[in-house]
């Protein structure tokens, strides 16, 4: 090991300096070297160091499925091309729309979360012109949803209702507890329950009853289910903001709780209990897709969250919040995508990509390819 570029690389990585040296000197480091010279860095210079570190994955795992995105997206008869918009916590600008747009996206599916009640952003996100649905998270119901909400609230209640312009915004959009069907690509995405905090207690029980009349996790299945009973298409992608239960209890799991006390499934039962009931009507489920659960973890950077699980149904579980979405250095501006390929009904590959503000894919970290694609390749 030379410890003069552990040095050089840990000063880059620091100062956000030069971006593409970092990456090629730590391709010369043992991984565990590299990824130290990061983990005792703070804030973006630790996004950073995670950007190198996907890449060097990107390069090093071996790729066999790689074959899928070459054939442009388009080019197989079928393919839809689904982009998972994670968290976005106050991080969307006009340029991410032309993203979506320049990827050929088929389309766009929004976990929420788009900022503390932030109407702006949801205002963007209805115009785009772009096939999407959307969930709202607990965010968008920030001043709104709980006591705690309502006291930090920064603007006059009695005079506005922001989650309601968030509402009016979208319209039918909005899946939460409700669905859409999407004739060209022969499927429905059914939305969760919107606004989710995650985990096995029933929170904010005064503003479900006065949005939705719904009191309690086995109402709220029966609202998930009966969304699900009115799809168009017998391939249903579900679309929630926390995931379902179920996905596993350590605090690196999709949905595994990251704070104090570490450990545990905090998923919402609801959603699980859905999820099972519209699988044994017959229905295709190929994706599950949600965020709320960041990918980077509380209680340790030596590791990121586990962000796609297959079920044995082939059902894609993907925690798409790689928060943040966003990552501005002095030479450049990237934003992440899920993507998911779709082919008659399946999950052919899922990944999680960054992209530059010319529109080039400057990092691909293929999540999942299915297996016998990975052998043809
Ligand atoms: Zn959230």
């Amino acid at each position: 090991m030379d410890s003069g570029d552990l040095k050089r690389l840990k000063n880059l990585v620091e100062k956000r300096l030069d971006i593409e040296t970092a990456y090629q000197i730590s391709r010369g480091l043992r991984w565990q070297e590299a990824t130290a010279s990061w983990h005792s860095v703070e804030g973006m210079g630790e996004t950073i160091g995670m950007t190198i570190q996907q890449r060097r994955m990107n390069q090093e795992l071996p790729m066999q499925a790689i074959s899928v995105p070459n054939i442009d997206g388009k080019q197989a008869p079928g393919l839809i091309k689904i982009a998972v918009i994670g968290d976005v916590h106050d991080q969307w600008e006009a340029v991410d729309g032309l993203a979506l747009q320049q990827l050929g996206i088929d389309l766009a599916l929004f976990v929420g979360d788009f900022g503390n009640e932030s109407v702006e952003i949801v205002r963007a996100i209805a115009a785009l012109d772009i096939p999407k649905a959307v969930i709202f998270g607990n965010h968008d119901a920030w001043y709104s949803a709980s006591h705690w909400g309502k006291q930090k609230c920064p603007y006059d209640r009695s005079k506005e209702d922001r989650v309601q312009q968030q509402f009016d915004l979208l319209g039918d959009l909005h899946v939460g507890y409700g669905k859409r069907d999407f004739p060209d690509l022969n499927l429905t995405v059914v939305g969760a329950r919107p606004f989710s905090w995650g985990g096995s207690e029933w929170k904010n029980p005064e503003f479900y009853q006065a949005h939705y009349g719904i009191h309690n996790f086995a109402e709220s299945t029966a609202q998930i289910v009966a969304a699900a009973d009115q799809a168009a298409y017998n391939t249903i992608i579900f679309l929630g903001h926390c995931g379902p239960s179920g996905l596993g209890d350590r605090p690196d799991d999709p949905c595994g709780k990251d704070w104090q006390p570490i450990g545990g499934d905090h998923g919402d039962p609801d959603f699980a209990a859905a999820i099972d009931q519209v699988r044994q009507q017959g229905k295709t489920i190929p994706l599950v897709a949600f965020g709320h659960m960041h990918h980077h973890l509380r209680h340790t950077k030596q590791s990121l969250r586990t962000p796609l699980l297959v079920s044995p149904e082939a059902t894609v579980y993907l925690n798409a919040a790689a928060v943040p979405r966003i990552i501005q250095t002095d030479q450049t501006r990237q934003c992440n995508f899920s993507l998911v390929y779709l082919l008659n009904g399946t999950v052919l590959q899922s990944s999680l990509i960054w992209v530059d503000q010319n529109f080039t894919v400057t990092t691909e970290q293929i999540l999942y390819s299915q297996p016998a694609l990975a052998i043809e390749g």
